[in-house]
């Protein structure tokens, strides 16, 4: 169906791993909101300049909705082209100066963004005139804590990065890791559900209009993450473990996942072709494993103290296991 946005305003919808790219257009000066994952910065360049893009016009501004590897990878390439200022939401500032890839989460998963550096924060309550309609910067903490949505009144339109897609929001850290991360997600999808909103931008997928809908499958959503911490932290992980080694083996990981555990599923992406899988999958669960999510995940999968201590300790030591030594481990647990 065609979304009814103003005619100022075009997204570029994206493949996976990229965020969309929005674009608002005006005599005044064009802004992109986002920029997609690193990878794909040619494509991102090559989308911009187009006639649907900025048509060989400069660029005034880029801002981001949020800084996950896969909104802020094409930032450098994007100023390099342009010369344009760097508009990042306040929450995020003290992540990028100085460049903090863990806070960023960029280590966890094998990620790379180019750093940049950023000339403006942006704070809930702005409200900023871009592509001649005002964007009143709302608040969106839950996926990634100092996340900002865009929201035009005139148009109802929400320009939500990760808050909310047609079908659910961007992982959400349980609350063994971070207790603040679901609550907060419960609060922005309530302060999206008090809001006029006509139509949805989201950082992945097609815009829509059935705001509802996606509201109701999102709370959903929230209430099994809230119910089952063990599934969430193992579908963070699947989300991760895909960010590092690219879309993965078709059955490979899915059976891995349904069966067992991230361990598994490391060592069967190894053997599948995806090179490093396991310490991907190893330092991700040092991330979960000095909570009490992972040991359970890590336990069960590998079957006993022992082997969690050694996974532990390769960990510790940043000596990725061989692929032997995982698969003499994963045939004795
Ligand atoms: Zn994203």
């Amino acid at each position: 169906m065609a979304v009814p946005l103003p005619p100022q305003v075009h997204v570029f919808v994206r493949d996976w791993l990229s965020s969309n790219n929005v674009v608002l257009k005006s005599d005044a000066g064009h802004v992109v909101i986002d920029s997609g994952y690193h990878t794909h910065a040619p494509l991102t360049l090559g989308l911009l300049e187009g006639r649907f893009g900025l048509a060989g016009g400069p660029l005034a501004l880029l801002v981001n909705s949020h800084c996950h590897s896969d909104h802020i990878g094409g930032n450098a390439a994007v100023r390099e082209r342009y010369g344009c200022p760097i508009a990042v939401p306040v929450g995020e500032a003290e992540l990028l100066d100085p460049w903090d890839a863990a806070g960023l989460l960029l280590t966890y998963a094998d990620q790379h963004a180019p750093q940049f550096r950023f000339d403006r924060t942006i704070a809930p309550g702005d409200v900023n005139r871009w592509g001649d309609l005002d964007w009143e910067a709302l608040a969106a903490p839950g996926h990634d804590m100092g996340a900002l949505m865009f929201y035009n009144r005139a148009h109802r339109v929400l320009i939500t990065g990760d808050a909310l897609w047609a079908n659910g929001f961007g992982f959400v850290l349980p609350r063994e890791i971070d207790a603040t991360c679901l609550p907060a997600t419960q609060a922005t999808l309530d302060l999206i559900a008090s809001l006029d909103v006509g139509v949805v931008v989201p950082g992945h997928g097609e815009p829509f209009v059935d705001v509802a809908g996606a509201l109701a499958r999102a709370y959903s959503r929230l209430a099994a993450l809230e119910a089952d911490p063990v599934r969430n932290a193992r579908h963070i992980m699947k989300a991760m473990l895909s960010a590092s080694t690219g879309p993965l083996p078709r059955n490979g990981l899915d059976r891995a996942m349904a069966t067992s555990s991230c361990v598994s599923a490391g060592y069967c992406l190894s053997v599948t072709g995806a090179p490093n899988a396991f310490s991907r999958a190893a330092r991700l669960i040092a991330f979960f494993g000095l909570t009490s999510v992972s040991p359970v995940e890590v336990t069960s999968s590998i079957g006993g103290a022992s082997a969690r201590a050694k996974l532990i300790g390769w960990v510790a030591a940043g000596s990725a296991p061989s692929i032997a030594s995982t698969a003499r481990c994963a045939v004795k647990g």
